[in-house]
Parts: C-alpha cells; sequence; structure tokens
C-alpha cells in the first residue's frame, strides 16, 4: 500500500519465534490480532500518548494498555513513586503502608465502596465478589450479561464479549456443565430480560453483576433507568448488586460509573487504571458484607502478592494524581467528544453509517446505521469494515484496538493535536475501506 512507510521486520521476527514458544505467541488473546489479522506489532517503549514499536515506528495509541493508561504512558509521578518502593524491597508478603494509603484513596473517590481488598487483576477481583454474594445470600446463581465480560473466571465464561467474541468461542471448553449452569445471562440494557430471570429461578439468584457501562462489546453505556432498575430488582430479590468497575473505574469518573450515573451497588470490583500500569485489582463495598471475608469472617480468598509495595505505589500515585485534578474528566470527556464527532463528520461525508459512543474517557465507532446499545446492535454493526480501517490506521500511525468488539481508550497525555492526527487518519483510512468494499 502506497501511504505505509512503517517497516515492521522485527516485529514479524519477534511474532514468528513468539508462535513457538507461546499459545498464539501472546500471553493474552486479543493481542495476536485474530480480531483483525495480520502481524501484531511487538513494543519497545511507552510514553505519554505514544508507544514505539520493535521497529521503531512511533504510535498514537488508543489501546492504553487496555484501559490502565489514564494519565497516559510512564507518567512521572507514578515512575517516580514505583523507583521510591523499589528502593525499599519488592515484596514483604506482610502489611505494609502503602496498602493503606491506597485503600483510603479507593474509598474516598468510589461511593459504594466502604471496605476494601486488594488483589492481582481484575479477573481475582470479580470471582472473589461472586464468591462473597453467594455467600452472603446462600443463593447459587447468578446473573451477568450477553457480551459482558468479568474476567476468565469459569463461572463468566458464558456469552463473555470481547475476547471470547472475536475468537468465535462465546464460551469455553474446560468449564463444566454444572458450574455454567449457575450463570443465567440477561440481555443489557433490557430490565424485562432480567426480570424473567429472577422469575424463573425464584430465590436462588444470589447476584448480578454487570459493567455499569459496557467495554467488552465496544463501548455501550447504560440507557436511562437501567443501573436503577437493576438495582430495585437487587433490592426486591434479596440479590446483591455487583458493578463490574474494572473497566470504568477511574475512567469514566473520577467515582466511577456509579458517581456518574448515581447508582450505589452493594459490591464494586476495581482493576486496570486502579494498579497504574502494575498488576493490581480490588473488591470493595457494603462493610457488613466485606466484614464476611477472611480473616474477619470465614468467606476465604487470598493472594501471596496482593497489596504488593510496587503495585500499590503505582496504583495509589494515579490515584493521587485522579485526587489533585478535578477537572481531569471533562478534560477527557471534552477530548473524546471531538473525536467521535469528528469521527462522524468525516462518516457522513464519505456516506458510511456510523455511531459514536462514548462515556468518560472510552468510546467506540460502530459501523451502523442503528443506535448500538446491546449485544444484538454491536453483533449487527459491519465489524468487517473495522479490519480495514484498523489496518489503515495503524499503517498510519494510530494504535487502535485490534479488534472491532473493544473500546477505545485516550488519557490525559493525548491532546487536541493528537485528535487532529487521529482524524487526518481516519479521513483517509475510511476513504480506503470504501475503495475495498
Ligand atoms: N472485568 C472487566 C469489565 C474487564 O474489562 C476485565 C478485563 O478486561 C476484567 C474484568 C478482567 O480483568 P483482568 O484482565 O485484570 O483479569
Amino acid at each position: 500500500m502506497t501511504h505505509k512507510t512503517s517497516t515492521t521486520q522485527r516485529s514479524d521476527r519477534l511474532f514468528q519465534e513468539a508462535l513457538r514458544l507461546m499459545p498464539g505467541g501472546v500471553n493474552s488473546p486479543v493481542r495476536a490480532f485474530k480480531g483483525v489479522g495480520g502481524t501484531p506489532r511487538f513494543f519497545q517503549s511507552a510514553q505519554g500518548a505514544r508507544m514505539v514499536d520493535a521497529d521503531g515506528n512511533d504510535l498514537l495509541d488508543y489501546v492504553g494498555s487496555w484501559g490502565v493508561m489514564l494519565l497516559g504512558h510512564n507518567h512521572p509521578s507514578i515512575r517516580e513513586a514505583v523507583a521510591e518502593a523499589l528502593a525499599a524491597g519488592t515484596s514483604f508478603g506482610a502489611p505494609g503502608a502503602g496498602e493503606v494509603d491506597i485503600a483510603r484513596r479507593v474509598i474516598e473517590l468510589v461511593p459504594g465502596i466502604e471496605v476494601v481488598r486488594m488483589v492481582n487483576s481484575g479477573t481475582e477481583a470479580t470471582m472473589s465478589a461472586i464468591r462473597l454474594a453467594r455467600a452472603a445470600t446462600g443463593r447459587p446463581t447468578i446473573i451477568k450479561f450477553r457480551g459482558g465480560y468479568h474476567g476468565h473466571g469459569d463461572a463468566f465464561l458464558v456469552e463473555a464479549g470481547s475476547g471470547a467474541a472475536t475468537l468465535g468461542v462465546p464460551s469455553s471448553p474446560g468449564v463444566p456443565d454444572d458450574l455454567a449452569a449457575h450463570t443465567l445471562v440477561a440481555e443489557y440494557n433490557d430490565l424485562a430480560s432480567v426480570e424473567a430471570l429472577f422469575d424463573g429461578a425464584p430465590d436462588r439468584v444470589g447476584g448480578v453483576i454487570v459493567e455499569p457501562v459496557s467495554g467488552n462489546m465496544g463501548c455501550v453505556p447504560p440507557v436511562p433507568g437501567f443501573l436503577e432498575g437493576l438495582r430495585a430488582l437487587c433490592d426486591r430479590h434479596g440479590a446483591v448488586l455487583i458493578f463490574d468497575e474494572v473497566m470504568t473505574g477511574f475512567r469514566v469518573a473520577a467515582g466511577g460509573a456509579q458517581a456518574r450515573y448515581g447508582v450505589t451497588p452493594d459490591l464494586t470490583t476495581l482493576g486496570k487504571v486502579i494498579g497504574g500500569g502494575l498488576p493490581v485489582g480490588a473488591y470493595g463495598g457494603r462493610e457488613d458484607l466485606m466484614r464476611m471475608i477472611a480473616p474477619d469472617g470465614p468467606v476465604y480468598q487470598a493472594g501471596t502478592l496482593s497489596g504488593n509495595p510496587l503495585a500499590v505505589a503505582a496504583g495509589s500515585a494515579a490515584l493521587a494524581y485522579i485526587q489533585d485534578h478535578p477537572g481531569l474528566y471533562d478534560d477527557l470527556e471534552a477530548l473524546g467528544a471531538r473525536l467521535g464527532q469528528g469521527l462522524l463528520s468525516i462518516t457522513a461525508e464519505l456516506d458510511i453509517p456510523a455511531v459514536w459512543n462514548q462515556a468518560g474517557a472510552m468510546g467506540s465507532l460502530f459501523f451502523s446505521s442503528e443506535p448500538v446499545t446491546d449485544w444484538a446492535s454491536v453483533s449487527s454493526s459491519e465489524t468487517d469494515r473495522f479490519s480495514g480501517f484498523f489496518h489503515g490506521m495503524l499503517d498510519r500511525g494510530v494504535y487502535l484496538p485490534p479488534s472491532a468488539y473493544e473500546a477505545w481508550f485516550w488519557s490525559a497525555a493525548h491532546d487536541d493535536h493528537d485528535i487532529e492526527t487521529t482524524l487526518a487518519a481516519a479521513r483517509a483510512a475510511l476513504k480506503d475501506t470504501q475503495a475495498h468494499a
């Protein structure tokens, strides 16, 4: 292609070697580019809004380490906090002051969290939260939503959104049928579908877990009344409402989706931004529920590296930045709106049907002429066009998530000039998708 200026020889060579050594050559499936075809880029460094690949190509990044990098890559305040912690030792396996600091900040920021437990990933957080919901209610069944992803715990690998949807395997072998039978699947933004599941399993539903802004089928915000309705249904049926804010926490507002939409869950799961780029997850919520966790109570959950001093130092630095910058989310929202408006005016000009969905610092462009509000409308969008668009953008130096089912993430390090660069690339890449249609 004439616009392709970059060489990718080193990435290509690394990938060939990686393929021999690791499943799909990667440590997490979506990185293998199966959703868009082609060879994944390998990266050597990242700074601010940009990442440099193994061949030295400088790319404007909208993956943000899958939503982690709210402040941008390699932010000085996080780097300094980690360096300071590193000098003091890498792991104690015993309590440290950093854990108290991050717990205090999480509780200050997230309205529904009165008591919190740190873990190492979002997956750990969600697995632990449903164990707690089941223990608290004495009921085995949980309700999740089609296209919702809550990590790779057995109970969640049912109609599981992005990674699984991209691979065309909505659920995974290895999950026992008996266990999957305890997971019921409702439609996102459709309260009647949730009510029907409650009615069909009287006194068996212990919890409802939802991404309050769905991010794993692309960005799909809640319609007005949906989250409020879930709150009311859980109250009526005595079930625990869990907001999985691994993606939305500290991204759609300082206090997450629960602050943005004013609905308080019983339990909240966190990941991504909370670790500032190091592996951290957390779950927390109502004090009476959280006091059931060991060693206060009988619900067992533990972790050798949980509350690791380097990880919590990075996370605390990220949260401190958020607490110190009250205008941050308005700026992120406005930047995304400029990106979305720009993309929509280009697609309108080129007569390409498109929808832009956004909440805070996450958003998605769907090639669709209908509003995108649930899994059915996501799947009926033109996902084939996305692959061509993705590669056209990559060739022009803009790194989008390599799947039509993933949200785009921008950061405090992205600026208006980056948006202009992105829109210029998008105009050319979209024109190409028309030429090849
Ligand atoms: N929950 C949500 C909403 C997520 O988006 C993810 C990961 O993308 C997870 C849970 C799992 O988190 P992790 O990949 O840290 O295990």
